[in-house]
């Protein structure tokens, strides 16, 4: 099946994908995106946003994704909810397939996004956006005068426990092991901090609560012993994985497999793919940072592809 040459694919319907299809679409690039069988990315398991600009009340995380899809649907971008399967990024114009079926494109947005790790138990799934949380940013100020923990021994275990003791009565960090993978200047400023209590060589077994979370149970790895807990909030920080799977050895990445994008701008290592949003940052990974290079992003296109043109 023939298809014409799009002007720019856009692959991932998170804030940064739709920030790039409303900027494309308002430049007459007509963008098409696909935007995979589950749409919106992250925001689609939170569940109130307070931090997006422009919601003075704030605003339900699906319900932000679906106004941002509208605004981008409202200047003729065109959507494709299906996963893509392989892309072929060696000659132009790129060629990205969804089974059988070749898109073509000249340029190439990626904002595929990174997902939070979890620690797969069933009750941690079902009371996700209800208590349970991997993002201390976007709900630590839901947990005010309650307790809460984290688990992980990571720089973001440490960040989030910290920054959780702005709110939070009281932050109980649970840890696998006995050392922590941490930064020490990370670790030093939570073992300081007078409410921040730490569970060594431990495991979240499980997540108590029925609409929301009521108590923890927490398993002593050598001594075998499981407490029960009492627990108002669940935070996840085991770390994030970009979803770059499609991506391996075509785009240059660090060594966890976010794409490395060049200076201040979303061009990566293949001229005329641009990524944009969590996919390529694993620092601030906020809805809000995502939109902006997803703005940038399609401004890059626009630009690289005048460029292109005049020569
Ligand atoms: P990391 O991979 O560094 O740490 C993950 C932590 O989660 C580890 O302590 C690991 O335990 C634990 N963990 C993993 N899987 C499980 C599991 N199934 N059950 C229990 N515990 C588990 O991820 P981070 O998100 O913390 O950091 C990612 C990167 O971002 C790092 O390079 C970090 O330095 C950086 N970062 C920097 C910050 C800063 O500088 N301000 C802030 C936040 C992140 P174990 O140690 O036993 O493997």
């Amino acid at each position: 099946m023939d298809k014409k040459v799009e002007n720019v694919i856009i692959i991932g319907s998170g804030p940064a994908g739709l920030t790039a299809a409303i900027y494309a679409a308002r430049a007459n690039l007509e963008p098409l995106m696909i935007e995979g069988y589950e749409s919106g990315g992250q925001l689609m398991t939170t569940t109130e946003v307070e931090n997006y600009p422009g919601f003075a009340e704030g605003i339900m995380g699906p319900d932000l994704m679906m106004v941002t899809r509208k605004q981008a649907e409202r200047f003729g971008t065109r959507f494709v909810t299906r996963n893509v399967t392989k892309v072929d990024f060696s000659q132009r114009p790129f060629k990205i397939w969804i089974d059988e079926d070749l898109y073509q494109a000249k340029t190439v947005i990626i904002s595929t996004g990174a997902s939070a790790k979890y620690l797969g138990l069933a009750n941690e799934r079902r009371l996700l956006g209800r208590g349970v949380s991997a993002c201390a940013t976007c709900d630590g100020a839901f947990f005010k005068d309650q307790e809460v923990c984290v688990v992980g021994g990571g720089d973001t275990a440490m960040e989030e426990a910290n920054f959780l003791t702005r709110f939070a009565s009281k932050v109980t960090l649970i840890h696998r092991r006995h050392e922590f993978r941490a930064s020490k200047i990370m670790v030093e400023r939570v073992l300081k901090n007078p409410k921040v209590n730490v569970l060594y060589n431990s495991v979240l077994e499980d997540v108590i609560g029925d609409k929301g979370v009521s108590a923890i149970q927490v398993k002593n790895i050598e001594s075998g012993a499981v407490t029960e807990i009492k627990m108002d909030g669940v935070f996840i920080a085991i770390g994030h994985k970009p979803n770059t799977d499609l991506f391996q050895g075509l785009l240059d990445m660090n060594e966890v497999g976010y794409i490395l994008t060049k200076g201040k701008s979303t061009y990566t290592s293949i001229q005329g793919v641009f990524a944009a949003g969590d996919v390529q940052d694993p620092i601030y990974r906020q809805a809000i940072s995502a939109a902006g290079t997803g703005c940038m992003a399609a401004i890059d296109a626009e630009r690289w592809l005048e460029s292109q043109e005049e020569h």
